[in-house]
C-alpha cells in the first residue's frame, strides 16, 4: 500500500480513538453524579427556602410583640417615676398610678404569652432549619467530591486527546490535501470506515459485492490513487 494512504488509514484510527474519547469524556460516571448532587442541593435550597420565609414571619410578629413589651416598659418606668419621684402628694393620685401600673402590668402579661407563642412556633422551624443545613452541607461535601473527580477525569482524558491529536496532524500531513479533504467529507456519512482497503474483489466495507469492472479499475490503478466505491460511496484503498 502507498505510503499516504497507510498513514491515512492511521489517521482514520485515530479519528475513531477520538470519537472514543470524547464519548468516554462526555460520560464520565462523577458528571452524572454532580449533576444528581447539584439537583438534590437545588431542592434542599427550596425547601429550605419556604421554611425561612415561614420563620422570617415568625421573628416579624414577635418582634412586633417585643416591641410593644418594651413600649409599655418605657410607660411604667414613666409612672414610676412619677409615682416615687416626690411629686405626687395626693393618695388619690398615688392610687390612680396605682392602677394604671397594674393594668399595663396585665397587658404587658398578655403580649409577654404572645412572644412566648412565637418562640414556640419558631423552635420547631429552627430545628427543619438545621436540618436542611447539615443536610445541604453533605451534599456539598459530596459535590465538592465529585467535581474533583471528574476534573481529575477530564484531565487524564484531555492529555490522551491531546497526544492522539498531535500523532493524528503529524500522520495528516503526509497525506495529500484532497485526498484528506475527500477523506473528512465521507467521514460525515461513513465515520469509522470512511475509508476502507480492498480486500480480494470487494469493499471492505461494502454491503454489497463490488462490481467485477470496478475492482478491475481500482487494482490496476496506480497505487496512488483513490477510489470511491459504487456500491457504497465509501473511498478504497489497496
Ligand atoms: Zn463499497
Amino acid at each position: 500500500m502507498h505510503a499516504s494512504f497507510e498513514q491515512l488509514l492511521e489517521v482514520q484510527t485515530l479519528d475513531t480513538t477520538l470519537a472514543q474519547l470524547a464519548h468516554t469524556r462526555s460520560e464520565i460516571p462523577a458528571r452524572r453524579q454532580l449533576a444528581d448532587l447539584q439537583a438534590e442541593l437545588d431542592e434542599i435550597d427550596k425547601q429550605k427556602a419556604n421554611v425561612q420565609a415561614e420563620r422570617d414571619a415568625v421573628a416579624r410578629v414577635q418582634k412586633r410583640h417585643e416591641d410593644e413589651v418594651a413600649t409599655l416598659e418605657a410607660k411604667l418606668d414613666k409612672i414610676n417615676g412619677d409615682l416615687y419621684g416626690g411629686s405626687i402628694t395626693s393618695p388619690k393620685e398615688a392610687q390612680t398610678l396605682q392602677e394604671e401600673i397594674a393594668s399595663i402590668r396585665r397587658h404587658q402579661s398578655t403580649i409577654e404569652d404572645k412572644v412566648i407563642e412565637q418562640m414556640e412556633l419558631a423552635e420547631p422551624l429552627d430545628a427543619q432549619l438545621d436540618e436542611f443545613s447539615s443536610k445541604a452541607e453533605t451534599v456539598q461535601a459530596g459535590i465538592g467530591k465529585a467535581e474533583a473527580e471528574l476534573a481529575h477525569a477530564e484531565t487524564e482524558i484531555d492529555t490522551e486527546v491531546d497526544a492522539v491529536t498531535t500523532d493524528r496532524s503529524v500522520r495528516a500531513a503526509d497525506v495529500p490535501p484532497d485526498v484528506l479533504a475527500a477523506y473528512e467529507r465521507a467521514r460525515n456519512e461513513f465515520g469509522s470506515s470512511a475509508v476502507v482497503v480492498l480486500e480480494g474483489s470487494n469493499c471492505k466495507g461494502c454491503p454489497l459485492a463490488m462490481p467485477a469492472m470496478e475492482v478491475d479499475r481500482a487494482k490496476k490503478a496506480p497505487a496512488d490513487q483513490m477510489h470511491s466505491c459504487e456500491e457504497c460511496g465509501r473511498l478504497v484503498v489497496k
